[in-house]
């Protein structure tokens, strides 16, 4: 089936995966079309104060065959057919529109909560990244300064000058460009200075070692070192993967500014946000 006068052996198991593999990429189009998708908000503390800042949008597929999809069954293969951008613009859409609602209705005390979105490397490169973002905001009434966009720091540190610029034109505009997944990309730390981010979102692979206490003393150096280094480059330190009591206390005294994870609350629809903190 896959061409080529190849052979294979059977597998049971990736053969169901690959079957769904194609299935799902088949039918993402139509899936968007018919309004399939939906997104959860996942609540950003900050930390000084445990006051709600605002909130991640994680998109999810409500598979009328395979229940509910988490984004990494198919944000891969939208990544690989293009599908991301279109896929990726609907989800700025609607988190934009529910962060007006938010601030439309106080959620959040005087502090206007803002709203995250993943960006993925084929969106960094689509021409009319900026132009989009703009109109999406303008549309939608929201303060550029209320939209952060989160890019891996694989992505982010990828990228030429020419790749960089409409990032650096959005950041001008006053939206927030989180570095997402900090720690797993091995970036030459020097090369940070470079990137036009705000935020520094530190990988939860980092905090695992201070779920308990006592807390791993490596570890707790580590994140004290980049912490250290990010506020010296005045970027904000966004931790995530916060599972425990004891790890939101020692990343509190650690300095770090903003916190998401399970301890705080799960991902969920947008109307839990008002309760979740
Ligand atoms: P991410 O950006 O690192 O998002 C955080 C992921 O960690 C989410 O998984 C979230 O549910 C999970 N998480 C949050 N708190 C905890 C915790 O305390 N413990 C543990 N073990 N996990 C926690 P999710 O929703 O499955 O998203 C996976 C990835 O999919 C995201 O990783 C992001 O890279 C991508 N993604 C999600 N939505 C979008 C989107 O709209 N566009 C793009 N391009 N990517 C998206
Ligand atoms: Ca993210
Ligand atoms: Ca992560
Ligand atoms: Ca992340």
């Amino acid at each position: 089936a896959e061409g080529g006068n190849r052979y294979a052996l059977a597998d049971p198991d990736s053969d169901a995966r690959a079957i769904s593999r194609h299935h799902l990429t088949h039918h993402l189009p139509a899936a968007l079309k018919g309004c399939e998708f939906f997104i959860e908000y996942q609540p950003l503390v900050k930390m000084q104060d445990g006051s709600l800042e605002g909130a991640e949008a994680l998109v999810r597929w409500s598979h009328p065959r395979h229940g509910v999809l988490g984004p990494d069954r198919f944000i891969p293969l939208a990544e690989h057919t293009g599908l991301i951008v279109p896929l990726g613009r609907w989800v700025l859409q609607e988190a934009v529109r529910q962060a007006c609602q938010w601030q439309v209705r106080g959620i959040g005390g005087a502090r206007p909560l803002k709203v995250n979105v993943n960006l993925s490397p084929r969106q960094l490169h689509h021409p009319e990244l900026v132009e989009d973002t703009v109109a999406v905001l303008e549309e939608a009434g929201l303060p550029p300064s209320s939209l952060c966009l989160e890019v891996t720091e694989t992505a982010m540190i990828r990228a030429d000058e020419n790749e960089l610029r409409p990032l650096r034109q959005l950041a001008e505009l006053g939206v927030g460009i989180a570095l997402d997944d900090f720690g797993t990309g091995y970036s030459n730390l020097a090369n940070l200075r470079r990137l036009p981010a705000s935020t520094l979102k530190l990988d939860r692979s980092f905090t695992l070692g201070l779920q308990r206490a006592p807390a791993d003393p490596v570890d707790l150096k580590i994140v004290e070192g980049i912490v250290s280094l990010a506020h010296t480059l005045q970027l904000s330190v966004t931790v995530e993967g916060v599972e425990t009591s004891t790890q939101a206390e020692q990343l509190r005294e650690l300095g770090c500014d903003s916190a998401q994870g399970w301890y705080y609350a799960r991902p969920g629809p947008p109307e839990r946000l008002p309760e979740a903190v």
